[in-house]
């Protein structure tokens, strides 16, 4: 599956759920591995995580991105853990370039978040592969992200994966630890909902999520991890395929689904 090198990178929108994943082995980090060896290296990653969520837009500007533990109750393990992939301050000022003329600030203190390094240390496990975040900006109505989403998806072509790093349905205090594989009707609903809405390829409804009432609410209850979605699906071309990977819920309310463009 050689979807990347010489021709258009896939844009995927990755559901990372708890940060203990990264210490965990199980059907959805075996994915996350899968993928990152089915579409090989791409020469860099523009990632948009639910846990950079800012006033304006940043982009990390650092040759060497620190390891950011941005997560508590975890093991010692994980809060030891390095991902040293580095930065491309060179892409940094590409992408604040195309995104002009929005302001953008390139911030070259910014480290890898867990919603980003989590995941590609079971994709990219060498961590040879430049990474660059981008934050998303609280005052932004869901459209505009939608817009960056839609700029930044022109780097696909230049051999860059475009990664979102989020989950569909998002309610931790809802969460249900007994509900290992289990989903709460509402969380059902929506992210069906949403699934179908990437099928039949009607952005506007995944921009609109709030019209879905309840369910909007108690799935989304605040945009952070929902938002990276749209950034991916921005970078969607006219007709291209998607494909679902792991849509499955666990403990009620978190929406494991990976949304892979062009893979
Ligand atoms: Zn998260």
């Amino acid at each position: 599956m050689q979807s990347g090198k010489n021709g258009t990178m896939p844009a995927i929108f990755f559901g990372h759920g708890s940060p203990g994943n990264v210490i965990e082995d199980n059907f959805i980090t075996q994915c996350w591995e899968r993928l990152g060896r089915e579409i090989g290296k791409p020469k860099g990653i523009i990632c948009i995580s639910a846990h950079w969520y800012t006033r304006g837009v940043r982009v990390s500007a650092a040759l060497r991105p620190p390891t950011i533990h941005d997560f508590g109750g975890f093991t010692k393990e994980m809060h030891e853990m390095v991902y040293p992939a580095p930065g491309s301050p060179e892409l940094a000022t590409a992408i604040a370039e195309r995104l002009a003329p929005l302001d953008v600030e390139l911030d070259p203190a910014r480290g890898l978040d867990h919603g980003s390094w989590c995941v590609l240390w079971k994709a990219y496990p060498d961590a040879d592969v430049p990474v660059v975040q981008i934050s998303m900006d609280m005052q932004m109505p869901p459209a505009q992200h939608f817009e960056i989403g839609k700029l930044l998806g022109t780097f696909r072509d230049d051999g860059y994966l475009l990664m979102g790093s989020g989950n569909i349905v998002h309610n931790l205090p809802e969460m249900d630890w007994q509900m290992r594989d289990g989903s709460f009707d509402w969380a059902a609903r929506f992210g069906d909902y949403i699934r179908e809405s990437i099928v039949a390829d009607t952005p506007e409804k995944l921009i609109d999520f709030s019209a879905q009432g309840r369910d909007g609410t108690l799935s989304v209850p605040s945009p952070d991890h929902y938002l990276p979605l749209l950034y991916v699906m921005g970078a969607r071309r006219k007709g291209e395929a998607v494909r679902f990977e792991t849509p499955l819920v666990e403990y009620g309310s978190l929406d494991m689904t990976t949304v892979v463009l062009g893979g």
